[in-house]
């Protein structure tokens, strides 16, 4: 499994903008997504961390795996959406 943007190839992670969530909630939050063990996992950027302490984490950290499963997920590079490669 991988993650592949159309413009850099396979990347490491993507960042997901927290407004895909919740949108008056996470203005300016980013997740970031990244495959482990054929799983995609997520965590809350660090700038966010303890902002995000005081929200559901388990339920947005789902969503935000969610997201990237979607193709809502974007390239940390140039910004482009970035697609799940299931191979
Ligand atoms: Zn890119």
């Amino acid at each position: 499994m991988k993650l592949i943007c159309p413009d850099c190839g396979q990347v490491d992670y993507a960042i997901v903008n927290g407004e895909v969530l919740a949108e008056s909630l996470f203005e300016d939050v980013w997740f970031e997504v990244r495959i482990t063990k054929d799983k995609i996992e997520a965590k809350v950027r660090d700038d966010a961390k303890d902002y995000f302490e005081t929200f559901n984490k388990k339920h947005f950290l789902k969503e935000a795996r969610k997201a990237a499963y979607k193709g809502e997920a974007q390239c940390p590079h140039c910004f482009e959406f970035v697609k799940v490669n299931f191979q």
